[in-house]
């Protein structure tokens, strides 16, 4: 049943642990070269023994409907990310309930039974959001949390920028050291419309750049644990993370000098 106070993740978990979610997806390319290669990361995470969540958008499972099985035979989760990815602030009560209920009723003839957790696009979320989502008998009853993320390098934008996967992992290391622990957000396409999202879905790389993270993250002591670990934090929690991410930044900008 869905508990629509928000989880980002901070505060919350032991030191070096680390849940990773890929949102906007999934997208399959063909041949060699940058493009969404949801596949090919279910399979890679799984061969590294790590449980991800893909929080899906409707219309690109509707292109990829075997998608959503085959990474959960693969051991992986999975999210809702609503149908066409707009801003839920922006739809009225109605519109918010179809996009979500849509994608929902899409991922249960797909093979995905709930609950399963929620993640509105672009991390817009508010309580007309929260009262719109509860209100739907359907939507509560197969969704359970609302998960946001506290560890972030906007990877598709280095894809945008045509920077290297590895400056990508680099960006993404930084920040989990940052954090200390979390949830990480990346991208395995890019569900936004118009040509500028056309062009980065294309460009993306994100699947090189974990290749390249992964091995990083470990020998910097992280692990990696599934969502379902996250539990919505207090706010003792809250202030404790408040002081470590003090503590980070000062680390941060001490190593900024130094380098
Ligand atoms: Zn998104």
């Amino acid at each position: 049943m869905l508990d629509s106070r928000i989880r980002t993740g901070a505060g919350v978990l032991p030191s070096r642990r680390l849940v990773l979610t890929f949102d906007d997806g999934p997208g399959l390319t063909t041949g060699a070269g940058p493009g969404p290669r949801t596949r090919e990361l279910g399979q890679y995470l799984a061969e590294e023994r790590i449980p991800a969540t893909f929080f899906m958008c409707g219309k690109h499972i509707a292109e990829q409907p075997d998608m959503p099985a085959e990474l959960m035979a693969l051991g992986h989760h999975i999210g809702n990310h609503t149908w066409s990815h707009r801003s839920l602030l922006s739809l009225d009560s109605e519109s918010i309930q179809r996009e979500v209920l849509s994608t929902r009723q899409l991922l249960t003839e797909c093979g995905v039974g709930g609950p399963i957790a929620f993640r509105p696009p672009f991390g817009e979320w508010d309580s007309r959001v929260s009262a719109a989502m509860r209100a739907n008998e359907q939507i509560r009853v197969g969704h359970d949390a609302v998960f946001l993320w506290n560890v972030n390098a906007d990877d598709w934008r280095s894809w945008d920028h045509g920077a290297a996967p590895d400056d990508c992992a680099r960006s993404y290391e930084s920040a989990a050291l940052a954090a200390d622990s979390g949830i990480v957000l990346m991208h395995d396409s890019l569900a936004d419309d118009g040509p500028h999202a056309a062009r980065r879905r294309a460009a993306n790389r994100t699947l090189e750049a974990v290749m390249l993270l992964v091995p990083r993250l470990r020998a910097q002591g992280f692990t990696f644990i599934p969502l379902s670990q996250v539990e919505r934090q207090s706010p003792r929690q809250r202030a404790l993370q408040g002081i470590r991410s003090i503590e980070a930044r000062v680390r941060a900008s001490a190593d900024r000098v130094w380098r």
